[in-house]
């Protein structure tokens, strides 16, 4: 397997690195074919290459080059032991129905099991699957909801509760439990659907091919993965509480986080 890292924030160095996986597809003829004509390169539709089969043959080649990706994944966990002992698992809907029959105990079971009702479809759409973005920022600038009131499906559950059951906004009294954190993971690429590699692969020769005909067509992507199975462990390479995060639910204000700290930041660092 290869060992090489992918870096969605290290720009500079993957856009350095197409060229050389991909010599045998992106030529000097074929960069000096881009840099005279100047298509425009898109990432959906690769006819601006002018190389045999050169999308299909440069997916492989990313795929072949890159061993692992650097992501990031936002939640709220009780406990962070659990992952250090277990890795990140998909959507596991028993506990998180456990969790929320406890938060929200104190109102009527008939209305918790309709939530729990209306849920049925989405909790096993999702099951077994997370999601990790790219860029640590889009945790804390975009969708900071996620370390500020967990799961999306227990977030959906305490949604539903507001309409089968008002008087108060349901989704706030999950901020009392647990802290924010965002994990980095250095995904093994054979974890991850091939579509999903492809896509991200995609984006990447467009953004190669934007800069050797110097037309930037400022598409601003910011890539979201979803992962369908357990990541273990060792694929863990640290993790943060931040103190200020967007709050998207509460008209985009800034929510402090005080629990920047947990027993697990001295330790939790390891090599990969
Ligand atoms: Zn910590």
């Amino acid at each position: 397997m290869s060992a090489a890292l992918f870096d969605w924030l290290d720009r500079v160095t993957w856009l350095a690195e197409v060229p050389r996986y991909a010599s045998a597809i992106l030529t000097r003829q074929v960069q000096a074919k881009i840099s005279r004509s100047r298509p425009e390169c898109w990432s959906d539709n690769f006819a601006w290459l002018p190389a045999e089969n050169g999308e299909e043959r440069f997916l492989t080649a990313f795929a072949n080059h890159y061993g692992r990706i650097r992501a990031f994944h936002g939640c709220r966990p009780a406990d962070l032991k659990s992952y250090f002992d277990y890795g990140l698992h998909g959507q596991t809907a028993e506990i998180l129905e456990a969790q929320f029959l406890s938060i929200f105990r104190d109102l009527p079971e008939q209305k918790l099991q309709e939530a729990l009702a209306e849920l049925k479809d989405r909790k096993e759409s999702e099951r077994g699957r997370f999601w990790v973005v790219l860029e640590e920022r889009e945790l804390i600038e975009h969708c900071g909801h996620y370390l500020i009131q967990g799961s999306e499906y227990l977030m959906a559950l305490a949604a539903s509760l507001c309409r089968l059951a008002p008087g108060e906004d349901y989704r706030m009294r999950l901020r009392k439990h647990g802290t924010p954190t965002i994990f980095e993971l250095h995904i093994p690429i054979q974890h991850l659907q091939e579509a999903q590699v492809d896509a991200l692969a995609r984006l990447v020769l467009a953004a190669w091919g934007e800069l050797v005909s110097n037309r930037p067509l400022g598409m601003g992507h910011s890539p979201c993965l979803v992962v369908r199975r357990t990541v273990e462990p060792q694929y863990f390479v640290g993790h943060t509480h931040p103190a200020r995060i967007r709050d998207p639910h509460l008209g985009h204000t800034i929510y402090v986080n005080q629990h920047t700290r947990c027993v697990h930041c001295a330790e939790a660092r390891i090599d990969t």
